[in-house]
């Protein structure tokens, strides 16, 4: 049993690596050319200004290696990670991440100018619809393993987690496509049909770019949070026809904060919200650990609960930015 457990165990790790390994293709339709490493935010002047020593920390799942070592049933971790390797995926050819993206790579970054908007927002779905490819295709080859369908105990609850999560990111990259040409269509100076908002706040070393719904008509908005010309800048990108009393309040509830209320805001969002995000150093060391700890678990119990994600008076209860809260 004990043998099995550890045989599972490699194929598993073997999938991960093989899929990592292997060359995909520039997301971009049409486009045949192998993609390279591409950032969600550019590095220089944006994921550079929160590092130390060319590293942050990011939040993201537990390698299935460090999972299967540690008992802390954290599935979600901080890890030390380089700028180079950060909040980026393999999804667009190096001429597509170069020319499409030239006006939000140069500086100053015009935040006045809807385009600029519209290609963070832009960027954002291409990435998420990359980082979901590759989960489709690991959960595809762990169901088409054989060993991996074995009648073995440890296996079932893994084969039921599989299967659930495939239907929700087979759904997902369905709508990632309407979605992705509406903001094309957008990008061609067709039409214009967003609208955005950008608040600056006193400089916290964070970064993360989430593509969220609204909970009653599901419409998808963009937000994304970096440091910029010292301050922290919070873009939130957003259809504009889209009228709905859940939408005003949640753009209120960022708006005209005082500084330690943006701390807790940006905190229930970061925990909430955002699949991976990244943070310098100097924050993660002057929080109580066994806080932060606590704090992880209850990000993970509640990543897929959507009632408290809309819930726009819930507070994750703890600020990463302070040691009063
Ligand atoms: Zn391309």
């Amino acid at each position: 049993m004990k043998n099995d457990k550890k045989v599972y165990e490699k194929i598993l790790v073997q999938i991960e690596k093989n899929v990592d390994s292997k060359n995909l293709e520039c997301v971009i339709e049409g486009c045949s050319n192998i993609a390279i490493n591409s950032h969600i935010l550019q590095k220089n002047g944006i994921l550079n200004s929160i590092s130390t020593a060319n590293h942050f920390h990011e939040y993201k799942n537990a390698d299935i290696f460090d999972f299967a070592k540690s008992n802390s049933g954290k599935e979600l971790r901080f890890r030390k990670t380089g700028v180079n390797k950060a909040h980026s995926y393999r999804t667009l050819c190096s001429e597509h991440d170069t020319n499409l993206f030239k006006s939000i790579e140069k500086h100053p970054i015009d935040f006045d100018d809807y385009n600029v908007h519209l290609l963070f927002a832009y960027r954002t779905v291409l990435s998420l619809t990359r980082k979901e490819q590759i989960v489709q295709e690991k959960i595809l080859r762990k169901i088409a393993s054989k060993r991996l369908n074995e009648p073995h105990p440890a296996l079932q609850s893994m084969r039921k987690d599989n299967d659930q999560i495939l239907k929700e990111i087979n759904k997902a990259l369905e709508e990632r496509g309407s979605e992705i040409k509406r903001l094309e269509s957008n990008l061609s100076l067709e039409r214009k049909d967003y609208a955005f908002i950008k608040l600056n706040y006193p400089l916290k070393k964070v970064y993360s770019s989430s593509r969220q719904k609204t909970p009653k008509t599901g419409e998808t908005f963009y937000v994304n949070i970096f440091p910029y010309n010292n301050a922290s800048n919070v873009l939130i990108f957003y259809p504009k026809e889209y009228k709905d009393s859940w939408f005003d309040d949640y753009l209120e509830s960022w708006t005209g904060l005082t500084e330690k209320e943006f701390e807790r805001r940006l905190t229930t969002h970061l925990f909430l919200n955002c699949e991976n995000w990244g943070i310098a150093k100097e924050h993660l060391e002057n929080v109580s650990q066994k806080e932060l700890d606590k704090t992880i678990l209850i990000s993970q119990k509640l990543r897929y609960n959507f009632n408290v994600r809309a819930d726009l008076s819930y507070s994750i209860g703890f600020n990463l930015f302070s040691k009063d809260r």
